[in-house]
């Protein structure tokens, strides 16, 4: 075991991860070097087209004439996947703080490496890319220095472009981060950090053995789960999964259960011996879903299809929330929380292009609570079940913290964007020679209004934000409903702040008003609120010449029919019945 050891890599996205971690499986000759693609360990096609990392995928390398075994859990960076952050570092002794010669740290990159200091790793600094022409190496080693109140002789250099300082760091690795404990006890105990599903081997387990040992055939359990199971097989990732005899205390490694039930194993889980006595390990929390998006299919008929699609997308993303719900309009679908917006876009893709279904999703939205005047409490997350404010006494809503790094010389171009998205700013801090760290409040709904993105656009990609979540807030807001002919959509119904509703109001009416196809006789469009109507535009009439044919010729026939046409705008007009296609509803709720 003292052969053993165990880390992670915390990094921003995109300041090198993935890439440093190829040279590390070519140094340690894991992956020959001619069958070497880049950016090994991100499997999923999605992963590979967006060049971000998704889901962490572990690996174990053997390194040096002493054979030590490097366990390496490679993370996703960004935000929304923060979760699946805090499960790698719980399985793993100590972590590789790299950070991007050319950006700095980031925001994000300091809440990740104040949970790895939460959870007694020990942790070594990394400036990376020092390659490139744009590197300021020793004003990051400085900023990097100081979050870590280490010396900057501590810090090492390195570059997954060129390999430089990978056989340092490696070395590195094995002197500072301590191999893993050694229990008294010698009965299984293992974590199960991670699980994905094979439709053939059932589920199968990611495991950081604490002690003991697991073998093929052994007779196990689930201990908060309860299930009992045989081993069909364990292994470790080369990144391949590998067969071996045995996972030993102190390793990283898969089981395949065999279990096919969804629901069964779940992150956190401790699996042990049948029968065994322990306790379970402390697991994680479940994080509590964010944001909210409705998922239909474009076709009724692909409701048991979608269902099961989302069934299976759980088996691999256990922070994926959903229940059944339906709509007049859309007909039957789900009800979705996801933990962001980026959490969201994945898995709203990967149900489309891993299961192939057409799909509406409506407009994310977060969870309100409402005190009514009757005295009820509502927990409200679609605008549809969002009451008239008529019948509220109070609504609360979620708020945020979020910490913004920016150069000192683009703040700015960001207080505006703070003031637009009603952010309170908190505290205000100078962070290295010119940069300055801010921490703002916010109502999370101003999140969720492409904050992130015009942020990174002001500052020209150079600010970088997260954000963690406080207790929720009175709230000012209300329901925008829009209304084509005098009837509300519900589908388009959306919840916002009583100041902008103005605005919101008249950039839905003008939005339907560019897409919706005119229809047989003139329709009204509005946008409502507070029980006004607050903006509005007539789509008028389609034309149809259904006199064309009748070249010429004769008058009367000529205007019987247009008489005719005048009758059937009319009847239709009186039914109130405006056919909304289908791509209508996508591009306006989307
Ligand atoms: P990750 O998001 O942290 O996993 O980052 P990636 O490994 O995917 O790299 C992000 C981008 O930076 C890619 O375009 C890489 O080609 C580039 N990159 C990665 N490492 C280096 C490096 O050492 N030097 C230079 N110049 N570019 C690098
Ligand atoms: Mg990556």
């Amino acid at each position: 075991m003292n052969n053993i050891r165990n880390f992670t890599i915390i990094a921003h996205i995109d300041h090198g991860k993935s890439t440093l971690a190829d040279r590390m499986l070519e140094v340690t000759g894991t992956v020959e070097k001619r069958k070497m693609k880049n950016q090994v360990l991100d499997s999923m096609d999605l992963e590979r087209e967006r060049g971000i990392t998704i889901k962490m995928q572990p690996v174990s390398m053997v390194y040096g004439p002493s054979k030590y075994l490097l366990n390496l859990i490679d993370t996703p960076g960004h935000i929304d996947f923060s979760y699946e952050v805090s499960r790698a570092l719980k399985a793993v002794e100590g972590s590789v703080l790299l950070v991007d010669a050319t950006q700095g740290v980031q925001a994000q990159t300091i809440s990740v490496l104040d949970m790895a200091r939460q959870f007694g790793h020990t942790i070594i600094p990394v400036v990376n890319k020092v390659d490139s022409p744009y590197a300021r190496v020793s004003e990051v080693k400085e900023e990097v220095a100081k979050i870590l109140g280490c010396s900057m002789e501590d810090i090492l250099e390195t570059s997954g472009k060129t390999g430089k300082g990978v056989e340092e760091l490696l070395a590195k690795v094995v002197e500072k981060i301590p191999a893993p404990k050694e229990n008294e006890n010698k009965n299984l105990l293992s974590l199960v950090f991670d699980f994905e599903y094979s439709n053939h081997q059932g589920m199968i387990v990611y495991v950081r053995v604490l002690s003991g040992s697991v073998k093929k055939r052994d007779n196990l359990e689930f201990k908060v789960a309860g299930k009992r199971f045989v081993a069909n097989e364990v292994g470790i990732f080369t990144p391949e999964p590998k067969q071996v005899d045995s996972l030993k205390e102190g390793e990283i490694g898969y089981i395949v259960t065999g279990i096919k039930e969804s629901g069964v194993a779940s992150v956190g889980d401790t699996v042990t011996s049948e029968h065994d006595s322990s306790q379970a390990l402390p697991g994680y929390k479940k994080p509590a879903p964010v944001v909210w998006a409705s998922m239909y299919p474009e076709s009724q008929d692909d409701f048991d299809e979608l269902k099961r699609a989302l069934l299976r997308l759980e088996l691999t993303d256990s922070s994926l929330t959903f229940e059944e719900e339906s709509s007049g309009i859309l007909g039957r679908g789900f009800r979705c929380g996801f933990l962001g917006m980026l959490h969201l876009e994945i898995a709203t893709e990967r149900i489309r292009r891993e299961f192939n279904l057409d799909i509406v999703v409506t407009v994310p939205t977060i969870t309100y609570e409402i005190l009514t005047k009757n005295g009820d409490i509502k927990t409200v997350y679609s605008p549809v079940s969002y009451p008239d404010d008529n019948e509220i006494a109070e609504v609360y809503e979620p708020w945020v913290l979020v910490k913004l790094l920016s150069p000192s010389e683009k703040l700015k171009d960001i207080m505006p964007i703070l003031f637009e998205h009603e952010g309170v700013v908190t505290e205000t801090e100078t962070f290295g020679d010119d940069r300055i760290s801010l921490s703002v409040e916010m109502p999370l709904r101003q999140l969720m209004r492409r904050f992130f993105e015009k942020i990174k656009t002001v500052s020209s990609g150079y600010a970088s934000v997260s954000y963690t979540k406080l207790d929720n807030k009175k709230a000012d807001v209300t329901r925008l409903d829009v209304l084509v002919a005098d009837e509300p959509v519900p589908a388009f119904s959306r919840i916002v702040s009583k100041i902008s509703a103005q605005d919101e109001a008249e950039q839905a009416v003008e939005k339907l008003h560019k897409i919706l196809p005119r229809q047989q006789f003139a329709s009204k469009i509005q946008g409502k609120a507070m029980g006004r109507i607050l903006s509005s535009r007539t789509l008028k009439a389609m034309r149809k010449d259904v006199t064309g044919h009748l070249y010429g010729g004769d008058i009367t026939r000529k205007k019987k029919l247009w008489e005719k046409q005048k009758k059937g705008k009319k009847r239709l007009a009186e039914t109130g019945r405006v056919n909304i296609p289908q791509e209508v509803f996508m591009k306006m709720i989307q």
